[in-house]
């Protein structure tokens, strides 16, 4: 029977181009999607694109003098460059300015009407036109939104469509407690049980000063913002596996965004009559050297200069490995460079290109060239650390192989060695990479490749470098 697997990633809101922050998890998420593909009874579909309506897009688009739609056709471009440029390998980049996406969001809407959980009301409360929400004074820091200490927080009254998000909160608690692989990781989890536990509100789902949206039907004075239009792209990127009981739905996010998709987001598709998603992975943050990465800060660095001065694998390697899978890092170019050189030049990239030079000028060609990820030997282990979403601990799993042949090599002398005993050191060393190709190649898919190209054809034939030392 196939399984039908959806990953997302967020989508990134377009008022800057994304930068290597957002990056991390468009690689992560991708790792996910690539890694279930190696089986060929998954149906595996991968979401991701930009959000772009709201006032945000409204006001750069302004101080262009551009039409809204100009500016976010640029920046979704850009970002979707990006994107490109780390390999990430998605089945749809959704925008939300697309026209199936409005026609999914209006349907959503009237669902959750039909159901009596929208109605209309007036909100006064503090907002941040940074986070294009309101605040509760308890969220403030130092009387500042903490995610923009920069921005002013304003005080606005408006006429809003409310969502009734308030009458699922017992639903949630019980979803959340009943469903140990619905939020992850356990920090996350904890974190939303005392969101609920502080008290759910309604909230504010259209606005009327805002023009750049999806009309709110029958009142298009209103615009859906935010959340309501945001969230849905989901749907209407893959909705028939929203229409899958069956089917396996994994939404990875940065940790700000875990109470919109472990909290929001079921309660809009309960009110609609949606499934639930199967798991919402919140990963934590990193800084670059100590620092948050912000365009004001003047430390952002797009993926794309990363990947032209190191390649794409070696950054999906740095992030995958040393990654704020569970805990907020601190990552550094210095770093970048030592784990490139040691793991990377010094360490794989190395180790394929003894190999294959010897096995090269054997003349040789291995004796097993196709292997499949299910029937290697140590696979299921494996496979637990993806149940486990510890693709951190994958890829070391992977780099411990890497340092078994390393000690094979020079523990065997196989320089040294000379004929048969050659050859069967060869073969074993040629079928310990090409192993170490397939668990890899959903993570640095570009180097899998490149092995597997050295050793499947004819005979060996020794390639390029992998990794040039810097
Ligand atoms: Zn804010």
């Amino acid at each position: 029977m196939s399984q039908k697997i959806l990953i997302t990633t967020a989508i990134d809101y377009v008022n800057d181009v994304i930068h290597i922050g957002h990056a991390y998890q468009k690689i992560v998420a991708d790792s996910f999607a690539r890694y279930y593909r190696l089986f060929p009874e998954n149906e595996v579909f991968f979401l991701t694109g930009t959000d772009e309506h709201g006032s945000k897009s409204e006001e750069a688009a302004a101080k262009l003098g551009v039409e809204p739609k100009a500016f976010v056709d640029e920046v979704s471009a850009k970002d979707r460059a990006q994107l490109d440029a780390l390999n990430i390998s998605y089945d749809r980049f959704i925008r939300t300015t697309d026209a199936d996406h409005r026609e999914v969001v209006i349907d959503f809407y009237k669902r959750s009407l039909a159901n009596e959980d929208i109605y209309k009301g007036s909100y006064t409360g503090l907002y941040c036109v940074g986070c294009e929400e309101f605040l509760k004074e308890k969220d403030l820091v130092n009387g500042k939104c903490p995610n923009h200490p920069t921005k002013e927080i304003s005080t606005l009254t408006e006429e809003n469509y409310f969502f009734k998000w308030s009458a699922f909160s017992g639903f949630l608690k019980e979803y959340i407690e009943s469903h140990p692989d619905f939020v992850k990781h356990e920090a996350r989890k904890n974190e939303m049980l005392s969101f609920i536990e502080q008290g759910i509100e309604d909230i504010p789902i259209s606005r009327t000063t805002v023009h750049f949206g999806i009309p709110v039907p029958n009142d298009p004075d209103h615009v859906l913002y935010v959340w309501f239009d945001a969230l849905i792209n989901y749907i209407t990127g893959a909705p028939e596996y929203f229409a899958d009981d069956n089917a396996t739905i994994i939404h990875f996010l940065g940790k700000d965004n875990v109470r919109w998709h472990a909290l929001l987001w079921p309660a809009m598709l309960r009110s609609a009559g949606f499934r639930m998603p199967t798991t919402v992975y919140g990963h934590d943050f990193f800084t670059l050297n100590g620092q948050k990465i912000s365009k004001s800060l003047g430390n952002v660095i797009l993926p794309t200069e990363l990947v032209e001065k190191y390649g794409v694998d070696a950054v999906r390697y740095y992030f995958l490995r040393y990654g704020p899978l569970r805990n907020d890092v601190d990552v550094t170019i210095e770093e970048l460079e030592r784990v490139y050189n040691s793991d990377l030049a010094n360490g794989l990239g190395n180790l394929v290109s003894r190999v294959a030079k010897m096995a090269e000028k054997e003349g040789m060609s291995v004796n097993h060239k196709t292997l499949v990820i299910s029937e290697l030997e140590d696979f299921k282990i494996f496979d637990q650390y993806f149940s486990d979403f510890r693709i951190d601990l994958a890829i070391e799993f992977i780099w411990n192989k890497v340092h078994e042949l390393d000690r094979y090599v020079d523990h065997h002398k196989v320089w040294e060695q000379k004929g048969e005993e050659k050859e069967k050191s060869l073969q074993f060393l040629s079928r310990g990479l090409l192993e170490i190709a397939v668990y890899v190649s959903p993570l640095l898919p570009d180097t899998a490749q490149k092995i597997t190209d050295q050793f499947t054809g004819d005979t060996v034939v020794s390639g390029n470098s992998l990794f040039p030392r810097l």
